[in-house]
Order: structure tokens, then sequence, then C-alpha cells
């Protein structure tokens, strides 16, 4: 099949969570494209064997560097952006960072639900915030990629904050595509199905965690690495898609079909 290349030279790219998994390769394959990546993470060690992300890149040639950042700090989030202008300022916003807390509902407590809502909805809430802020206020405007989830519109038992919080985070793309259109900044979301990642595992220290290990029951059978998803990401910034906004792409194997 063809190969896709893309041109990121002189674009200063900001990936949370781009230490492991999904990130570490939308990370790795902007940093091919010739960005300059600021890999934005709370460690910069993989969770896999390997590198960390913004020294793999600059082994391969390109430019990275690495903030340490809880992105349920809003402050934290300001302050990466703000070191992105070190670099130009962040033309591509990618929020993905994210964990997964499993638990039945009558289970859950109150302190996991605000844990995974501070990561993913906050942080993304941050990320497209301070980003856009920045991109306005140097007259450029750039485009903004968040990590949703099939579990965004698909419901799965034990899944209640996972499931929320990948819910609020489409529509959180779809206001603020609505808001920040006239802006020209662009804010799509790619939606992954199973992903061949550690998500649940050594994110915190908090002990409950689950697995998502439902890649056999997708329609093509099995989970995408981290690479199959990396592209769309690229896509969704790119001029390719000058026209798309406030979209949800799904990376699935055909899951959302069901
Ligand atoms: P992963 O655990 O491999 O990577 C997540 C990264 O986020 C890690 O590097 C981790 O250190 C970082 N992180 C965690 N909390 C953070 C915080 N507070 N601040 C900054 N960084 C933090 O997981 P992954 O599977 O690559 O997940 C990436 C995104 O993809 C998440 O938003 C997840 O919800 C989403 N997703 C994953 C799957 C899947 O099957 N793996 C499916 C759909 C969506």
């Amino acid at each position: 099949m063809a190969a896709v290349s893309y041109d990121y030279a002189d674009e200063t790219v900001i990936v949370t969570g781009g230490s492991s998994g999904i990130g570490r390769a939308v990370a790795r394959r902007f940093g091919a494209a010739g960005a300059t990546v600021v890999v934005a993470d709370v460690r910069d060690e993989p969770k896999r064997d390997g590198a960390p992300t913004h020294e793999a890149i600059r082994e391969a040639g390109g430019h990275a560097t690495f903030v340490e950042t809880d992105v349920s700090d809003p402050g934290e989030v300001r302050s990466v952006v703000e070191a992105a202008r070190e670099f130009g300022g962040v033309d591509v916003m990618v929020n993905n960072a994210g964990i997964y807390r499993g638990a039945p509902l009558l289970d859950a407590d109150a302190e996991t639900f605000d844990r995974v809502y501070g990561v993913n909805v906050r942080g993304v809430f941050a990320g497209m915030q301070a980003a856009a802020r920045d991109m306005l206020d140097r007259g450029e405007p750039g485009s903004i990629v968040n990590t949703a989830s099939i579990s965004s519109e698909l419901a799965q038992p034990g899944h209640a904050m996972y499931d929320a919080s990948k819910g609020a985070i489409m529509m959180l793309t779809r206001v603020a595509a609505l808001e920040l259109a006239e802006h020209g900044v662009r804010v799509n979301a790619v939606a992954p199905g199973p992903v061949d990642t550690d998500i649940g595992s050594g994110d915190t220290s908090e002990s409950e965690t689950d697995v998502i290990d439902v890649g056999k029951s997708a329609p093509m059978g099995r989970s995408a690495s981290p690479e199959e998803v990396a592209g769309s990401y690229l896509f969704l910034a790119s001029d390719d898609a000058s026209y798309v906004t406030g979209h949800l792409l799904y990376v699935d194997g055909g899951y959302a079909v069901y």
C-alpha cells in the first residue's frame, strides 16, 4: 500500500502523554516529519523498553525536548505551552495524556472519578485553552488534535468513569471547534479502538487499575499498534484536513460500527 509522508518542518508540536503508547508513536511520527516536538508527560521513561521519546527522536535526526507536565494541573499545561515559544510557539497541540480506571458504578469512589476527570477531561480542556490562547496571542492559528476513544460513544459495563471522560472529550472537541473556527483554529479528535499499550499500569501510585482487553472483539479481530493510530493525528493537523473541524476520526478496526 502507498506510504504517506508529511512535511512538518518549522512546526512545533506539543504531545501530552508522549512518553508511552499512542502519544509516543504520534510524537515520533511528527518528529520524523520534521517537526520540533515537545513531549509533555509526568515521566520521560517509556512504560515499555526504549529511550525516552525525545531522545529517540533526536537519535533519529529530529528535534525534540521533554517538559515534565501533569496535565491535570492547568498551570503546568500553560507552562509547557510557554516553553514551546522557545521554538516559535505551538502550531499543533495534541492533547493525548489519559488514564484508565475501571470499576462498576456500585463500587466506584469519588476520588478515583475526580482523578480520571482531572487527567482526561481537565487535561484536554486546559490543553485546548492554553494552546488556543497562545495561538491567538501570536496571531498564528494552528490545529488541535485530542485523543478521544470508541468509549466516547460506546458504553461498556465497568467503564463508567472512563467512558464518561471520553464522552466529555468528544463534546469539548465539538464546542471548541465551533468557538475557534472563526479564529482559524481547527479542533478534531482521533477516537482509537483497542490499541496495544500499557494504559492502566504505572501512571500513578493509585492501585485500582484495569486493562482494556477488547481487541479480540473488534471486527478486525485484533488491537491496533500505536503506530497504526499515529498517522491520523498528522492527517488531522495537516493542510489536507483544512476543511475538517469538530470531527472524531475513528481508528478502531470497525469497532464503532457495532
Ligand atoms: P499509555 O499509558 O501507554 O500512555 C499514556 C501516557 O500518558 C503515559 O506516558 C503517561 O505517563 C501519560 N500520563 C498519564 N497521566 C498523565 C498526566 N496526568 N499528565 C501527563 N501525562 C500523563 O496509554 P495509551 O493507551 O497510549 O493512552 C493514550 C491515550 O489514548 C489516552 O487518552 C487513552 O485514553 C487513549 N486511548 C487508548 C486506547 C487503548 O486501547 N490503549 C483506546 C482508546 C483511547
